[in-house]
């Protein structure tokens, strides 16, 4: 490709709204455009890029026998309704409807729609194991789309449906599927790692997130420096503390005028954080409100509590609701409330809480805390669950061993299903003896978009992109330092034809700009190898070999330039670098 015909605008400024470096670098260098709230154009260069992490996948995916289809993205509405997930989905499904008043969706994810694909023509055991996949646009009503390609509205996923006759065949389906995913973010060159997951909105049991660690990561991720244990921190169940016993001093309710925050009750009271307990107040499902009774120093897994009530959706509760079970918002706690009924008002404490010897909590009243609580005494009729979230001061809940956190990008996620859609949309298979029986399915995506930014978060530098050089959308470019000097502009087109003979993706910087400009675009643009054709070139038959990844620079011999950048490309790729 000649970099005069190449279509890839660059940008000298950085529009306000792209916070991180990825979505800033993909923008600067012409490679990604925004048309609206998380929907994006991919120029040339970021197809590309696409293309090749499609490439991967595709080859990895087919490497298991899976086999690709393609399913539309448009859905309609009965099979969601069949599975009872047309409402359950939520508001990030974005919902449509025909001429006739026929409704649709277009297609967060396809478990619906592969089901009942399947159903009546997979109907015998001797055609499963099946996996089917296919890569195409997911379309998500995010509440928040941002930082570019991470969280955007539409994006590229690879999705993949595995259909098996019992248990133990999806147990192997899924391990056959999380081995791929390994090959594929190492041949991406991503730093990642698999970890225990929730299932969130697709449902199952067993299911594991694959996370490229980097500081814009949305998601905490925890890991042991002993064992192999790593989870996202709303799967990761902490341990219970005990707290130093103490003779329960009889309940006493005190004016605490102000201390409507546990920072500021703790201040006013004189005591360690970890001597009060904390209240906060959910609705899940707009009808059921949730109490939660923490220690002060811990926060609420609000992904915990959607389990506990089994709702779909969560949000902070507000004051009438609360004042309608007799709680004061600011001063809660299950002392004097309501009594729980556990369909419409729920209360649960961490068992950390209840250890708590002669604590404060609220005493729902404006202004005033009781003091000298014994949870074990004072909470009646609560529901004592560990809903608290793990904290940096926690240990391994496997080993007991030190943790550590970090930030990830959820890249990839695998699922074990089980029956859950099969049952729902009554997809079933004969099995040896004739009879019907669900399929055992799984279900498996990868964020394709999303791997493009993660692999930029982790790997750039203050001049531009470094693409590792199995997903860069060329491997290699050509710098004459100048297109005035004849001599310069032959040997670059000689070793342009030459390193494009070899099978390399290589850019010809046949522009007539300066070197400088040149230079600072392949850098921004990220190529693996630049290759400068300069002065001494013709006199003494040189140029000169630089890679992006290590800086490291060389003068070779014209005569070698082409193998050796094809050497050094392969040798990048083999250590997926
Ligand atoms: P998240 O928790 O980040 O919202 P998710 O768990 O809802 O993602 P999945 O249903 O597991 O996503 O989808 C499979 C993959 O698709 C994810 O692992 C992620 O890489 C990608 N993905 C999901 N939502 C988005 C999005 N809004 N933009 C880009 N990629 C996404
Ligand atoms: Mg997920």
């Amino acid at each position: 490709m000649l970099a005069s015909k190449l279509y890839s605008p660059t940008l000298r400024e950085i529009p306000s709204d792209a916070e991180v470096v990825s979505h800033q670098y993909m923008l600067k260098a012409g490679m990604l455009r925004k048309n609206g709230g998380g929907i994006y154009t991919f120029l040339p260069l970021g197809r590309r890029v696409i293309r090749k992490i499609e490439a991967i996948v595709r080859e990895e995916m087919d490497n298991t026998g899976s086999q690709e289809i393609m399913m539309p993205i448009m859905q309609p509405a009965e099979i969601w309704h069949e599975s009872g997930r047309w409402s359950a989905y939520g508001p990030e499904m974005f919902k449509l409807e025909d001429r006739h008043h026929n409704q649709y969706c277009l297609g967060p994810t396809h478990e619906e729609l592969i089901t009942t694909l399947v159903r009546n023509e997979l109907r015998s055991y001797k055609q499963m194991p099946l996996i089917l996949y296919q890569m195409q646009n997911k379309y998500r009503d995010e509440i928040r789309p941002r930082f570019g390609l991470m969280r955007s509205r539409e994006f590229v996923m690879k999705d993949a449906y595995s259909f098996d006759v019992d248990e133990a065949g999806m147990h192997k389906s899924y391990e056959l599927m999380y081995d791929a995913y390994m090959r594929i973010f190492d041949r991406c060159g991503l730093q990642y790692k698999p970890v225990q997951a929730d299932s969130g909105q697709i449902g199952g049991s067993r299911t594991h997130e694959f996370m490229a660690f980097a500081s814009a990561g949305e998601a905490d991720v925890v890991t042991c420096k002993h064992c192999d244990f790593a989870a996202n921190v709303e799967k990761a169940v902490p341990g219970t503390l005990t707290t130093a016993k103490e003779e329960p001093q009889p309940l006493e309710k005190i004016a605490t005028p102000n201390c409507s925050t546990i920072e500021d009750l703790a201040a006013f009271m004189k005591i360690p954080v970890e001597k009060t307990i904390k209240a906060v107040a959910f609705v899940v499902d707009e009808d059921k409100i949730v109490l939660c009774m923490v220690r002060g120093d811990h926060e609420v897994n609000d992904v915990v509590i959607q389990h506990l009530v089994g709702g779909n959706t969560i949000e902070p509760a507000n004051e009438d609701d609360l004042k309608a079970h007799g709680l004061q918002p600011g001063y809660m706690s299950p002392i004097n409330a309501d009594t729980p009924d556990n369909e419409k008002f729920f209360v649960f404490v961490d068992p950390t809480a209840m250890n708590v010897c002669n604590g404060v909590t609220g005493a729902n009243e404006a202004g005033y805390h009781f003091t000298n609580v014994d949870p074990q005494r004072d909470f009646k009729s609560v529901q004592v669950e560990t809903i608290r979230m793990i904290t940096q001061r926690d240990v391994c809940p496997v080993c007991g061993g030190e943790i550590e956190f970090a930030q990830g990008i959820e890249v990839g996620q695998v699922f074990e299903l089980g029956t859950k859609y099969s049952d729902s949309l009554q997809a079933t298979f004969l099995d040896q003896n004739g009879k019907a029986k669900p399929y055992v399915m799984g279900s498996y995506g990868i964020g394709v978009t999303r791997t493009m930014a993660a692999a930029i978060e982790q790997y750039h530098d203050d001049k531009g992109i470094i693409w590792p050089a199995a997903i860069a959308p060329y491997e290699a470019v050509i710098v004459p330092v100048s297109t005035k000097d004849e001599d310069m502009v032959k040997i670059a087109e000689t070793l342009y034809a030459e390193i494009k003979a070899l099978g390399v993706e290589v850019v010809l910087d046949d522009r007539n700009e300066r070197a400088g400009v040149k230079f600072n675009d392949a850098d921004l643009i990220g190529y693996p190898v630049r290759l400068t054709v300069g002065k001494k070139s013709a006199a003494e038959g040189t140029v000169e070999l630089k890679v992006r990844r290590t800086g490291e620079e060389k003068v070779i011999t014209i005569a070698e330039a082409a193998a050796m950048t094809c050497a050094v490309i392969g040798d990048l790729k083999s250590k997926n670098m």
